[in-house]
């Protein structure tokens, strides 16, 4: 089969033929229709510290994708051939205190499908049947493919009740794009959406932002306290992992307002608690991941009773030979989501 892979411990990646997994015990032989690229494949890609004092190569690369059941391997429990399937991408060891307590998200021995094993950036895949998620006849695979960062989306934004509530969010990647959309689907009364990167401001008025703020142009502070009658937002929702956007609006969020944290900082970034954090009331939410397998089903009944319309967000589609194309376009930042097909 074909298959992406970081072959050696240095930049880039390649097309290889490689054998078709065998299922071990637990685990399940899918074929996989599409297939995602995500920001943590483009550090793989770039080979990053964080990957290089991860993975150990050669490694199949890719983790967000939609396929079918092949073939199950010995103690699994017989899922029909055919079942259109995704995966939450965290294998969690079921056995720490935080899988028994119901956080798999956090568990203490997590290993990630296509950094710590070989994952779906190919024709078939070998998954843990209990990762699996079988998807909804409504959402079809190029949807279902962008389950797995929605889940982080629906983790950030609903970590508190948002109806009426406003909402800055810092950062219009994929999952801040996701955010805005799914904000719109659950009540927000106003959204405003910060990136310094106009193709993807023009994406999030498309995936129904009511302000877009390029913070290179115009600091936050004045349109936001405008839009907000001077009172502040009332939810923040952090996306970009930039220290510049993160001390700009945490004095913009209300008092008694409650921040979500997902992007991934570079070392530290220095608040000042005491006046911004503490004597202001505000309630601060470390994200991780995504709730397993709660978000999957919120977001599985979101999309397929067409409540969250999320297609403006795939902006292109390759064959897997094409991978290359697809992390040229994610290092521009000129795109939405990446897919590939990965069979034909
Ligand atoms: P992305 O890198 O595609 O998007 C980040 C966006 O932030 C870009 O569009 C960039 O232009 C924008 N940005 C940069 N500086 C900014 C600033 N000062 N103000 C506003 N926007 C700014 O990433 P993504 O895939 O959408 O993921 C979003 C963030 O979440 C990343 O930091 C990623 O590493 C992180 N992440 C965390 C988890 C987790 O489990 N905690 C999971 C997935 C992704
Ligand atoms: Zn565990």
């Amino acid at each position: 089969m074909l298959a992406v892979m970081k072959e050696a411990p240095e930049p880039g990646l390649a097309l290889k033929e490689a054998p078709e997994p065998e299922p071990g015990f637990g685990e399940v032989l899918v074929k996989i229709n599409y297939a995602s690229v995500c920001g943590t494949d483009s550090l793989i890609y770039n080979w990053s510290p964080w990957a290089a004092g991860r993975m150990k190569p050669p490694v199949i690369v890719g983790h967000e994708f939609a396929g079918e059941i092949v073939e199950n391997g010995p103690g699994t429990s017989g899922m029909r051939p055919g079942t259109r399937v995704s995966a939450e991408s965290h294998l969690f060891c079921g056995r720490c205190l935080q899988c028994r307590t119901g956080k798999p998200e956090i568990c203490r021995q997590l290993k990630i499908l296509g950094v710590d094993r070989d994952g779906v950036f190919a024709q078939y895949a070998a998954i843990p049947e209990k990762n699996l998620w079988v998807n909804h006849s409504d959402i079809p695979d190029q949807i279902a493919t962008l389950q797995e960062p929605l889940g982080n989306a629906v983790d950030t934004l609903l970590a508190e009740d948002v109806t009426g509530k406003r909402i800055l969010i810092t950062g219009a990647g994929p999952i801040g794009l996701m955010c805005a959309a799914l904000a719109r689907a659950c009540g927000a009364a106003r959204v405003i959406v910060s990136d310094p990167n106009e193709y993807r401001l023009s994406l999030a008025e498309a995936m129904g932002a009511d302000i877009v703020l390029n913070p290179k142009v115009t600091p936050l502070r004045g349109p936001v306290l405008t839009a907000t009658a001077g009172d502040g937002v009332d939810v923040l929702l952090e996306v970009s992992g930039s220290k510049g956007a993160l001390l700009d609006s945490l004095p913009l969020v209300t008092p008694g307002g409650r921040v979500s944290l997902l992007g991934i900082f570079r070392g530290e970034a220095p608040i000042a608690l005491t006046e911004t954090v503490i004597f202001r009331k505000l309630r601060i939410y470390g994200i991780t991941g995504r709730g397993i397998f709660s978000t999957w089903q919120t977001l599985s009944r979101l999309l397929s009773s067409k409540r969250l319309d999320i297609s403006k967000l795939v902006t292109h589609e390759f064959p897997l030979e094409d991978f290359r194309k697809g992390f040229e376009l994610m290092e521009s930042g000129r795109c939405g989501k990446v897919l590939f097909r990965t069979n034909g």
